[in-house]
Parts: structure tokens; C-alpha cells; sequence
């Protein structure tokens, strides 16, 4: 495979954060077998572009794909929001893996054996340490619930409620499904017996410190257990639904680390293939929704838990496919909760459908009432996300007089306003318009007001970097992708010659290092802000510069530019050292200052003048 990273980079490295006992070796050897085109391939919809890969960055919002993945250097970074990094990177951002556990992951998938002990549990720092133990202790809780819902007398009422929820075995173990005894301390008890600490298992969410005492006590007790996985399928929370009546009906965990609310979709995991399968996934809004979806043979299902669909979420369901399907709620709630995120749902590059239940039925009753055929035929009827709401906005007004119409097509306009696709746009024009009885002239009149001032954030975003380049950027950009360039730059100037740190830093291994690199270690391993800068410069092409003279120009004007001014900062020191010494009569320092000043300026004519000569030899 031809993979030619940087080797220079990786030889320096922060001791302090380095992030595993992973040896070297091994980690280089991951990354040596891993192809990060395949890799990202397996979680986008990756399109060839030129040298490059491209697709929607599944990092931030966006409709033209400013996400590219470079195969030569093995790295991928987006010019919309400016993530980057190589394949490690990529796992712990898109699969919220920590380094180890991005290593091992890699390392299963190319059949290299790591020794156990440098699995993810060797761990690095203690954020990362803590985060495996949360992984750990929601393991181990979700096993316990499991066995307590098998357990004869304690798991009676949850196999009871389950049954009539209609729920089978082959489901209850699918989904993991457990229930919390009615005791106090059954699990923290449990949980303290595997070695985990008190302290741990409140930080977990799953127990709560008791205000006196110093004691704590089950944060679920007497629930059904519904265990919340990241899209790998790891434990990452609980949702608990009660089984004695007690309030509330659904109590789901704090977010921690491992879980934050709106992030994550119940259900991904299980769905994900189904989804990609279909090109479809349909987003309800409740845990046993999505279970009896999956139950009537809708694998290629997720729920909302508790929010209206965040960015995140919606960012997450666009790894799989680009159309999606919403269920609503038909109460008040859903309908509102869908209107505060239809700014992003229709601007996500996802094409949304929309269907309502007959007679006020969530999926589950429905489901129950008309099976699996009858769902077939409400999803049949689906609408057009931005028809639906368009039909639900304008139905209230009287159509027929000239203050309804005007009345109602104000009432629609801030909607067609958000949306930033012109073609789209006029397309949802023209259905208002008929629906209006209005003419399309006059609405995108009233539109063209509406959006004024919205203009800007219309540019689709380019391959570009998103500030113009600064001089020391191009400098090192050079560097990077000729090696004539790099072996200039590392003659003429000293990494501390640039002032921006993270050039400063990527100057220092990736330009000044390469005589002394062992062999490449991850970018994933160096600062974010390194791996988002550094990546952008090996992703940004060369293109610009037009052939070997604009390349030699470009590099003679930066380092001639770096050099003044390290000059010029050297001189105002000296001056105002100057004027120190003159200030305190100290004649002799005043009379070295001044020599120093005076080779300084010297050095500064006599580089004027060779550059000046240099320039002309190019011509
Ligand atoms: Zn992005």
C-alpha cells in the first residue's frame, strides 16, 4: 500500500499528554494497515474527487461536502469546520473512542494481535482512565439488571410488564433489557463487590450520596431497565420506566462523560446496517416505539429520547443514509418539539418526510392495533417535511380574503426563509403560492425582504482554508508538499522564528524533525489544534502556485519575510535596551548595544540586497 505520512512529525511528541503505554511500534503498525479511505469508507459515503475522497462532514452540518479524505497522506480533514487527523483520529471523534481504544479497534480490524496488556484498560491519563471506567461500571450494571429481570421472585413484575407490552425474549435480549430491584442499595451493593468504588458509581449517575451519613443509595429502583448504547453498542447510560406507579414514569441517567442528552440515538446501534441497507431510517420518539418498530420487522429504526432532534443526532443519522423519516406524536408536544429543530432538519442535507398516526395513536398502539401492513401503509403516506408544516401553518387562515392570504403566506415566510437551497426554495414557492391562490412573484417578493441580511451565510463553504493564509502558513504549507522547500526552510530559519505556536510546533516536527524520525506514530497523539492546522495544510493542494518559479518565489518572499522581521522585533529590542542603558548611564552596555545595532542593520542591507539578486535570477 502506498502510504507516505510525514515521517518528521511523529518522531516529537508532549511527554506529558502522551496518551498510552501503547508502544510505538505497535501503534505504527496499526496505522501501516490500516487504509484510512477504506476506514472512513465504512462509516460515509465517501465520492473520489481528484486525488482526493469526498463527502458531507459528519463533524458539523453542511450540504456541500468540504470533508476530503487524502489517501496519499493518509489523513482526512474538513474546510467547513476544520476537524482533521489520520485514522486513529477519525475513531475516537466519530466513535468517541479514546486513543487505546481507537489503537485496539484498529488493530481487531487488520488482525494484529496487541498484547493484552495494552488493550484500552492499560489506560493513559486519568480523563481517559476515567472514561473507561465509566464504560466499565455501565457494563457491569446493565449485566446486573439482566439478572435480576431473570431472577424468579425479583424479576416477576418487569417479565410481567413486559409480557404485556407484548415484548419477546429474542427483543428483551436484543435491547438488553434488565429491571432495578426495589431495594435501596441492590445495585450499588452489587457494584461495590466488583471493585468499584463508592465514589465511581455516583459518578456513574447510577447512585445518588445520601445527604447525611455519608452513605448512598440505587439511583433506579423498582424499574424496568432500558440500557442506552453509543452507535457501537456500548452501555453508556440507562433509561429506567416504573413499575410501581411511582413518578416519574421514565427516569433516565445524568449525563456524564460517556453520555451526554441529545448526542446519541437509542437504537443506532441495532439499526445501523438496516439503515444503510434501505437508504431509510425512521426517527420516533420514545424507547418502546422504537422497540415495537423492531418487533414488526423496522430494524432501520431510532428514537429521540426526551429532546426534539438536536444537530448532533441529525449529524449522526447522515453517516448512514440521506433520508429519513419522522413519526410524530400527534399531541401538541411533538408537533412544537419538531418545529424548534426545523431549521436544522431542513437545511441538513437530509431529505424529511413526515407522517402522523390516524386517530392520535403513538407507533407502539398502533403497531399492536394494525401490525406491521398497516404501518407499511401510514409510512405510504408520508409528507414532505416542509409541505407538511407549510399545510399545517396555512390552515388556519381564511383563504378567501385578501388579509387571510396575506396573513397566512407572513406566517409561512420565516420558514421558506431558512431554507437555503434556491432550487428547493422555489420549489416550496410555487406550492404556497397555489395553495394561497397568490402569485409566485409576489411571495418571493416578500421572501427576497424576509431573507436579506441571511445572504452571507448562503456561500457554500469551498476547499479553501477559512482565513486567508498567513505568511508562516504558506511557509510551512511549502515545506510540506516540496521537498526542495522543506530542506530550505530548515536552513534558513529556527522553529522559534515562528510566531504562531501551532506552527511553531508543526515547524518543529514535521519540517525540522524528519532527520531524526524513528518512524510515524499517530497525529491522533498530538494537540488538537495541531491535528486540525496540520491537516489542513497537507489536505490544501499546491495547486495556487503554478509551477517550480511560483513555488521559489513564493518560498524566497516568505522566509525573506520571516527574516525581517525577526530583524525588525531584534532591532526595537535593542533600541529599547538602549534606551534603558542610556537611562541609567551605563555607557559601556549603550556602546555594545550600538555596535550590535549597527552589524544588525548591516545583515539587514546585505539581505536586502541578495534577495533582491536572488529575485532577479529567477526572472
Ligand atoms: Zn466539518
Amino acid at each position: 500500500m502506498s502510504f507516505t505520512p510525514i515521517p518528521s512529525l511523529w518522531a516529537v511528541r508532549h511527554e506529558e499528554d502522551r496518551p498510552a503505554m501503547i508502544p510505538e511500534e505497535a501503534v505504527s503498525r496499526v496505522l501501516a494497515s490500516t487504509d484510512i479511505v477504506q476506514l472512513i469508507g465504512s462509516y460515509l459515503p465517501l465520492r473520489p474527487a481528484g486525488r482526493y475522497h469526498k463527502a458531507l462532514c459528519p463533524f458539523h452540518t453542511e450540504k456541500t461536502p468540504s470533508f476530503i479524505v487524502n489517501p496519499e497522506r493518509q489523513i482526512f480533514h474538513c474546510f467547513g469546520c476544520g476537524e482533521g487527523g489520520d485514522s486513529i483520529g477519525f475513531l475516537m471523534r466519530q466513535q468517541r473512542l479514546s486513543f487505546p481504544e481507537a489503537v485496539r479497534f484498529l488493530a481487531d480490524r487488520a488482525g494484529i494481535n496487541l498484547p493484552a496488556r495494552f488493550s484500552g484498560a492499560s489506560g493513559p491519563g486519568r480523563g481517559e482512565e476515567g472514561r473507561l471506567q465509566l464504560l466499565e461500571i455501565h457494563n457491569a450494571a446493565a449485566g446486573f439488571f439482566r439478572q435480576q429481570l431473570a431472577h424468579q421472585t425479583d424479576g416477576a413484575a418487569g417479565r410481567a410488564y413486559l409480557r404485556g407490552r407484548g415484548i419477546p425474549e429474542s427483543v428483551v435480549e436484543q435491547f438488553g433489557l434488565g429491571c432495578a430491584p426495589a431495594s435501596w442499595e441492590g445495585l450499588l451493593r452489587h457494584l461495590l463487590r466488583r471493585d468499584f468504588s463508592k465514589e465511581q458509581v455516583e459518578r456513574a449517575g447510577l447512585a445518588i450520596a445520601r445527604k447525611e451519613g455519608g452513605g448512598a443509595y440505587d439511583r433506579f429502583r423498582n424499574r424496568l431497565m432500558i440500557p442506552i448504547c453509543d452507535s457501537s453498542g456500548k452501555v453508556i447510560a440507562f433509561g429506567g420506566r416504573t413499575l410501581d406507579g411511582s413518578d416519574p414514569k421514565y427516569l433516565n441517567s445524568p449525563e456524564t462523560s460517556i453520555y451526554k442528552k441529545g448526542a446519541h440515538l437509542f437504537g443506532l446501534h441495532l439499526a445501523a446496517s438496516s439503515i444503510r441497507d434501505r437508504g431509510l431510517v425512521i426517527v420516533v420518539e420514545g424507547y418502546f416505539d422504537l422497540i415495537a418498530l423492531h418487533i414488526h420487522g423496522f430494524q432501520h429504526s431510532v428514537a429521540v429520547l426526551g429532546t426534539a432532534l438536536t444537530a448532533e443526532q441529525i449529524a449522526l443519522l447522515r453517516r448512514y443514509t440521506t433520508r429519513a423519516l419522522l413519526v410524530f406524536d400527534p399531541d401538541a408536544a411533538g408537533i412544537a418539539a419538531a418545529r424548534r429543530s426545523v431549521e436544522s432538519l431542513l437545511n441538513s442535507g437530509l431529505d424529511w418526510r413526515v407522517i402522523l398516526l390516524p386517530e392520535g395513536k403513538d407507533p407502539d398502539r398502533f403497531l399492536q392495533e394494525r401490525g406491521a401492513s398497516g404501518f407499511s401503509d401510514a409510512l405510504e403516506g408520508s409528507k414532505d417535511l416542509m409541505e407538511f408544516l407549510l399545510d399545517r401553518r396555512v390552515s388556519g387562515f381564511d383563504l378567501i380574503s385578501p388579509d387571510g392570504q396575506a396573513a397566512a403566506v407572513n406566517a409561512v415566510l420565516p420558514l421558506l426563509a431558512v431554507v437555503e437551497n434556491e432550487i428547493t426554495r422555489q420549489r416550496y414557492v410555487e406550492k404556497l403560492a397555489r395553495r394561497v391562490a397568490l402569485s409566485n412573484d409576489a411571495i418571493v417578493r416578500e421572501l427576497n425582504l424576509q431573507m436579506k441580511g441571511r445572504r452571507q451565510d448562503l456561500m457554500p463553504p469551498t476547499l479553501r482554508p477559512k482565513s486567508l493564509p498567513s505568511t508562516e502558513w504558506r511557509l510551512i504549507h511549502l515545506a510540506l508538499h516540496h521537498p526542495g522547500a522543506a530542506h530550505r526552510v530548515r536552513e534558513a530559519i529556527r522553529p522559534d522564528e515562528m510566531e504562531d505556536q501551532t506552527l511553531r510546533r508543526i515547524c518543529e516536527s514535521a519540517v525540522m524533525g524528519s532527520r531524526t524520525a524513528s518512524g510515524p506514530v499517530s497525529l491522533a497523539m498530538e494537540e488538537p489544534e495541531v491535528q486540525r492546522v496540520l491537516s489542513e495544510l497537507l489536505a490544501t493542494d499546491l495547486g495556487e502556485y503554478e509551477g517550480e518559479d511560483a513555488i521559489e518565489r513564493t518560498l524566497s518572499d516568505c522566509l525573506g519575510w520571516v527574516k525581517a522581521r525577526g530583524e525588525r522585533r531584534a532591532g526595537e529590542e535593542l533600541q529599547q535596551q538602549m534606551k534603558e542603558a542610556e537611562r541609567a548611564g551605563d555607557y559601556i552596555t549603550l556602546e555594545r548595544l550600538q555596535a550590535r545595532l549597527l552589524s544588525l542593520k548591516k545583515d539587514q542591507a546585505h539581505r536586502a540586497v541578495q534577495s533582491g539578486r536572488e529575485g532577479r535570477g529567477l526572472v
